[in-house]
C-alpha cells in the first residue's frame, strides 16, 4: 500500500493524543481512537462510530490501518486451524490454533521466513524476508482468539512464539507485541501463558533476563553435543553450547524461571546413549524440563524420527536423573500446520 500515509498503529497512545491536540481537538479523542484500534480491533476508520464524520475524515487523510488479512483458513481433522495471513505488502505468514481439552493455544510467527538455517525445518528454506511489526504479531493473536471463540466456544488461553521466524532476532517488535497482548488496553492476557521459543541466541537471552520479562522461555536444543548440533543447526557454530549454557544460567539466576528444552530424537543423529547423557549434563546447569517433540517430515527423507526404543531410552534416562520429560504428539499434520512445517505451501 504505497499511499505515503503513516500506519496509525505505529503510534503510541500519547502520540495519538498529541495528534488530536495539534488538530485543535481534545486529547481524549486519542484515547477513543486507541481503544478502537486495539481493544475493538477496528479495520476501518468508518467503524469508529462514536467519532464524528469530520474527525474520521481527518484520520483517513493522515493515516492507514495496515491490518492483516486471513487469506485462507484450513481446518485439520484434529481441530487444529492454520491461517495463511496476508500482510499489507502482500507477503504471507502462517499462524496456528491448537485446541486441547483444557486450552487453546495460538502459535504465531515473528518473521516472514527465518534468519536461521535449521536443516530439519521447512521455514528455514524460505529465508528471511523481513521482521513482522508489533501490530502484525498482535493481529495474528486476535485472529486466532476470534476463531477460538467461534469454533471452540472459548477464548484463547495460551500463546507460543513457535511459528515462522526466530523471535529473538526480532526482539524489540516481539516485546512490543507482548506488551500489547498483556496490557489491559490490549488483550489483558497473563504473560505466564506466553512462551517465546528460540534456537538460542545467547546475547538476547541475557537481554531478556536484564529486561525482567515475565513470559516463559523455551529453547530448541535438539542436541547437547556441539558437533551434532552444528550439523543440524549450523548457526550453532557462531553461538556454541557453552555460550548458550552460560546465557541460560544467567537467565535463571535473574528470573528464577525454569527453561523448557524442545528436542526431537532422530534416527542415527542423536539417538544414542551418549546423546541423552550429554542432554542430562546440559539440564544440570539450570532448572529445566524436556519436551520430546515428534518429528514432522518435510519431505526429503534426510531426517527420520527415531524408533520408540530410542525415545523410551531418553525418557527413562532423563527420569532417572530427576529431569521432567514429556513426549508430545504433533497436531495439524494433515494441513502442514505442525512444528517446522510452516512454509506457505498453498
Ligand atoms: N525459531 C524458533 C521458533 C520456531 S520453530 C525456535 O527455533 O525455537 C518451533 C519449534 O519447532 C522449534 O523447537 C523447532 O526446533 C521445531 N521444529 C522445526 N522443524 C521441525 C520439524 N520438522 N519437526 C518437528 N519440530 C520441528
Amino acid at each position: 500500500m504505497a499511499t505515503g500515509k503513516k500506519d496509525i498503529r505505529a503510534l503510541t497512545k500519547e502520540q495519538l493524543r498529541e495528534f488530536f491536540v495539534k488538530e485543535g481537538d481534545k486529547a481524549f479523542r486519542g484515547n477513543q481512537v486507541y481503544e478502537w484500534l486495539w481493544q475493538k480491533g477496528a479495520h476501518n476508520f468508518e467503524d469508529m462510530t462514536n467519532i464524528s464524520k469530520e474527525t474520521r475524515q481527518k484520520l483517513e487523510d493522515n493515516f492507514v490501518i495496515n491490518h492483516i488479512q486471513v487469506d485462507q483458513m484450513q481446518r485439520s481433522s484434529d481441530g487444529t486451524i492454520k491461517n495463511a495471513v496476508r500482510l499489507h505488502d502482500d507477503l504471507i505468514v502462517e499462524s496456528v490454533l491448537i485446541p486441547t481439552k483444557t486450552r487453546t493455544t495460538a502459535c504465531v510467527s515473528s518473521q516472514v521466513g527465518c534468519s536461521l538455517d535449521c536443516k530439519f525445518c521447512a521455514t528455514a528454506r524460505l529465508k528471511r524476508m523481513r521482521n513482522l511489526n508489533p501490530d502484525e504479531i498482535y493481529d495474528q493473536v486476535v485472529a486466532i482468539d476470534n476463531e477460538s471463540r467461534l469454533y471452540h466456544n472459548r477464548p484463547l488461553s495460551n500463546i507460543v512464539f513457535m511459528g515462522m521466524g526466530e523471535p529473538l532476532m526480532n526482539y524489540n517488535n516481539v516485546i512490543k507485541a507482548i506488551d500489547k497482548i498483556t496490557s489491559p488496553e490490549g488483550l489483558g492476557m497473563s504473560p505466564k501463558r506466553i512462551v517465546v521459543s528460540t534456537s538460542g541466541v545467547p546475547k538476547m537471552i541475557k537481554k531478556m533476563a536484564d529486561d525482567a520479562v515475565k513470559f516463559k522461555l523455551a529453547v530448541s536444543l535438539h542436541s547437547a553435543i556441539d558437533e551434532v548440533r552444528t550439523s543440524i543447526m549450523p548457526f550453532n557454530a557462531t553461538f556454541p553450547l557453552n555460550d548458550l549454557r552460560e546465557a541460560l544460567q544467567y537467565w535463571y539466576s535473574k528470573t528464577k524461571n525454569r527453561i523448557t528444552y524442545e528436542y526431537v530424537v532422530w534416527d542415527a543423529i542423536n539417538d544414542k546413549r551418549k546423546d541423552v547423557e550429554a542432554l542430562v549434563e546440559f539440564c544440570k546447569f539450570a532448572p529445566s524440563k524436556v519436551n520430546l517433540i515428534e518429528y514432522n517430515p518435510i519431505d526429503d527423507g534426510e531426517f527420520q524420527q527415531a524408533n520408540s526404543k530410542a525415545i523410551d531410552m531418553y525418557v527413562s534416562v532423563l527420569e532417572k536423573n530427576n529431569i521432567t520429560v514429556t513426549v508430545r504428539r504433533s497436531r495439524g499434520k494433515d494441513i502442514d500446520a505442525a512444528c517446522g512445517q510452516l512454509a506457505n505451501k498453498s
